[in-house]
């Protein structure tokens, strides 16, 4: 799991809670003063990271990860379930990354279906 590893480089102070309840800035681990913006997307919303990883892949990216990590209240299970179930972010990581042209990976168009 790549992106669980690079998760080890964000530290818990990178991560502040926003005020919306499931919603989080986490800084970046180039840059000491960027931060990206990450939702969980609450009952209606999808979940959403300002990374580049995230808005290229639509899967959960290593500022999720971090928060999985390092936050008691807020876990996988946090995520929609509808974006739990999309069958994209069920495969492993080696298998989209090889076949699948991730721009047209939409898991938000398959999952609001
Ligand atoms: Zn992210």
């Amino acid at each position: 799991m790549d992106r669980l590893e690079k998760a080890i480089d964000i530290q818990p102070e990178h991560i502040k809670e926003a005020m919306n309840k499931g919603d989080f800035h986490v800084r970046s681990t180039e840059s000491k003063d960027k931060w990206y913006q990450l939702s969980f997307g609450g009952k209606d919303g999808m979940p959403k990271c300002t990374c580049q990883d995230f808005s290229h892949t639509g899967l959960p990216c290593k500022h999720f990860f971090a928060i999985f990590e390092y936050n008691a209240e807020w876990k996988w299970d946090s995520l929609p379930s509808r974006y739990r179930e999309n069958p994209h972010i069920c495969l492993d990581d080696d298998i989209v990354f090889s076949q699948v042209d991730l721009t047209m990976i939409t898991p938000f168009q398959i999952s609001s279906q």
